[in-house]
């Protein structure tokens, strides 16, 4: 128990006041020490420890005032309260008391309670005090520990009171706690004192706390980054009358977070630096170009059929791989800067692991842009070289493409994306190869992007026409059939075919397309028919992947039955290319096709390899003879035996033949000679709209003039 007894040092030269004093405190609870004067007094404190000092004033060797300011120089003597004991009416030594240090003053009084009642008082408020200081400066130290620091804007006054680390992070270290205004909210806020007052109160109008982030400049130059924080206090009228805030030093945690995003910056599996730290790495390369004016590069390489290795080889296996390509690229890099003067020595953020199969190079000092290429052969050379492995040999390849700057890019992100593209083109290319960017690359696939989102809205906007061209009938002139021709209506350009129809393949909006151009063909041609100026067939074009759609029969059914066509005035037209894809089902396709009454031709005929052989095991109704071989006709050479041999095979076949590009009387004349029936050419007609082709059917003369004259 004896710990949580106060203890009392009494001092006091007088035995029996010593005595009476020492016995009444101790009844009371006190641990009691006394001494017989100032001498012994000092002597004890140290030691002892008194939580108080009971001090007789008035004593022979050393008083009580000289004593009181001894023990307040003792380290502990500081804070301790010091009770002055007086006389009676001694008026002079309670003035005494004070100036010496002392904390209050008793006189002394038979009454022993009273006095064992003010050492109490005096302790409490001793603690209390002494719970203060330790607080306010346990709070300091909170406020450094956290780099926050508080300030309390009084408006009224003109004063801010600022926690010593508010000073601190203002550098305002000289500044006592209430700063002007004028001097501390300059230092917080750049724009000083009246734009600060206008934030102040129209963030805080709301009744929040407002937070923000802003940058302090230091008077030796530094920059310091702190948050700030503001809430307001409003008074009986409501009107805000401080301003309470904090601001806090984000300086180390900015610093933390750095730390933590370097950690970050590196791939785990192969050691290389990760896209955080390439496009770090790669902006200081930049600076450093520019200084020294040199021509730096940024490759992007992408492994070929990563894929494949990580799913028949195993997971395992492709991190093998993965390491070992990261290994061959840094050395290869390393090798090249080892010369350079200012090389970083091990450093190999110069390669970086920026995907899961990409890599990142940035490679410096070139000399002329066409080094670049030599750097990309020699890192493909180096990725190609057999990969050992556990389960044996694997090779893999790589697509690359770079970047220069500043020719092609001022900006690493843009020179990053820039080197991606020229990646993918390379890859799109064939693999295996690279390809430097091309600003003329770029802008064609930024035109065909437009193309291509343009292109997927053609058919809902209506955009498509068909185009009608004659096929004529040589001796008579009689139109036997129409081939429709695709166009686009792109705003007020008229699209060709070929600027769209592969593109439409690609993107696999060809078979709605072609959906639509039969049965606006079939619809058209039936109308035609039923107003007398009608003609046998029209020819509409397909892909063979539409040969794949399951639906197509039933498809082609429906249109001929709602547009009451009969079967035969619809003929497909495909390549012989196309047909070769997959002849099976195709083959499969035709014959069922055949079946309904629908008429097949074989288009571009002669210009496939597959040619006559396969013919026979066609069912097709006619074989359209490529324009290439139309063209040279009359000129003689080998299109003419050509010519002959098709329409001879033709004939054994019993394949109707229609020459196509047939642009003169002469070609004409010379297809016929050859056995060659049928024509369709600008001899006779451009693909027409239809009002236009409808026109045609309808002037006689002008069909007479396709009539050959008897001979
Ligand atoms: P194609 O099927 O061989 O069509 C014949 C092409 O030759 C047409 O070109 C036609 O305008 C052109 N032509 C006709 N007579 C002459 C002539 O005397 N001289 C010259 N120089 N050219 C002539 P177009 O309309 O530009 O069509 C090009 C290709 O686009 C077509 O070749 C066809 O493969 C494709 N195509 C057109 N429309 C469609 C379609 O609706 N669907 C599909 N899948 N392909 C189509
Ligand atoms: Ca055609
Ligand atoms: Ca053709």
């Amino acid at each position: 128990m004896s710990e949580t007894r106060d203890k009392v040092l009494l001092v006091d030269d007088e035995p029996t006041t010593r005595l009476v004093l020492r016995r009444a405190l101790e009844q009371r609870g006190f641990e009691v020490k006394d001494a017989d004067g100032g001498q012994k007094a000092l002597g004890l404190f140290p030691e002892f420890a008194p939580d108080i000092v009971l001090l007789d004033a008035l004593m022979p060797d050393m008083d009580g005032f000289a004593t009181c300011t001894r023990l307040r120089a003792l380290p502990a003597g500081q804070h301790v309260p010091i009770l002055m004991l007086t006389g009676l009416n001694d008026d002079q030594s309670i003035a005494h008391a004070y100036d010496a240090g002392a904390t209050d003053f008793f006189v002394k009084a038979p009454q022993m309670t009273l006095l064992a009642e003010r050492v109490r008082y005096l302790l409490r408020t001793a603690r209390m005090q002494a719970d203060l200081v330790r607080s306010r400066s346990a709070l300091a130290q909170a406020q450094r520990i956290a780099r926050l620091g508080s300030w309390e804007w009084n408006l009224g006054a003109g004063k801010v009171n600022a926690s010593e680390e508010a000073r601190r992070i203002l550098g305002l270290e000289n500044e006592a706690s209430d700063v002007a205004e004028a001097v501390f909210i300059p230092a917080l806020y750049r724009d000083g004192l009246d734009a600060f007052r206008l934030l102040a109160f129209t963030s805080l109008r709301a009744g929040r706390a407002h937070r923000f982030a802003t940058d302090l400049f230091l008077s030796d130059g530094h920059l310091r980054p702190v948050e700030v924080e503001l809430e307001g206090e409003r008074n009986k009228e409501g009107r805000i009358s401080r301003v309470l805030g904090t601001v806090q030093d984000m300086s180390e945690r900015r610093e933390t977070e750095e730390q933590m995003h370097k950690l970050a910056s590196f791939d785990s599996l192969t050691g290389l630096a990760n896209l955080n730290l390439f496009r770090q790495r790669l902006l200081e390369e930049m600076l450093e170009a520019k200084r020294t004016n040199e021509i730096m590069a940024v490759l992007v390489m992408n492994l070929d059929s990563f894929k494949t290795v990580n799913k028949t080889l195993g997971a395992a296996a492709g991190d093998a791989v993965l390491r070992e390509i990261a290994l061959r690229l840094s050395r290869t890099v390393r090798a090249r800067d080892r010369d350079r003067v200012g090389a970083h020595d091990g450093d190999n953020a110069a390669v970086a692991r920026v995907g899961g199969d990409e890599f990142a190079i940035i490679a410096r000092g070139i000399a002329l842009p066409e080094h670049v290429e030599r750097i990309a052969e020699r890192l493909l050379e180096t990725v190609r070289k057999p990969v050992m492995l556990e389960s044996g040999e694997c090779r893999v390849g790589a697509s690359i493409g770079a970047a220069l700057f500043p020719r092609d890019a001022g900006d690493a992100e843009i020179l990053l994306q820039r080197s991606e593209f020229a990646m993918t083109q390379s890859r799109q290319a064939g693999r295996g190869g690279y390809r430097v960017y091309s600003p003329e690359n770029d802008e064609k696939s930024a035109a065909r992007f437009r193309l291509e989102s343009d292109l997927r809205n053609a058919l809902d906007r209506k955009e498509l026409r068909l185009h009608w061209q004659p096929i004529i009938e040589g001796r008579s002139g009689k139109v036997s059939g129409a081939e429709v021709l695709m166009r686009w209506q792109r705003g007020d350009k008229l699209v060709p075919p070929l600027a769209f129809i592969p593109i439409a393949q690609e993107l696999g909006l060809i078979v709605p397309m072609t959906e639509w151009a039969v049965n606006e063909a079939c619809s058209q041609l039936a109308d035609w028919q039923r107003a007398g100026i009608g003609f046998d067939y029209v020819s509409v074009n397909i892909t063979s992947g539409h040969f794949q759609e399951r639906n197509l029969l039933t498809f082609l059914r429906t249109v001929l039955e709602q547009t009451g066509l009969p079967a035969s005035g619809l003929q497909l037209e495909i390549t012989e290319t196309m047909m070769m894809d997959s002849l099976d089902t195709t083959l499969r396709t035709i014959r069922n096709l055949r079946d309904t009454g629908v008429r097949f031709a074989i288009d571009d005929f002669g210009t496939g390899y597959s040619s006559l052989s396969y013919l026979k095991r066609l069912p097709v109704t006619s074989l359209k003879i490529d324009r290439s071989f139309v063209k040279d006709l009359d000129t003689g050479g080998d299109d003419d035996a050509i010519v002959g041999a098709i329409s001879s095979l033709a004939r054994t076949l019993k394949l109707a033949v229609v020459a196509e590009g047939v642009e003169t009387a002469g070609q004409r004349d010379a297809l016929l000679a050859r056995g060659v029936e049928y024509m369709q050419g600008y001899y006779y007609s451009k693909p027409l709209p239809a009002t236009d082709f409808e026109a045609l059917l309808r002037n006689s003369a002008v069909r007479e003039s396709w009539r050959l004259p008897a001979a």
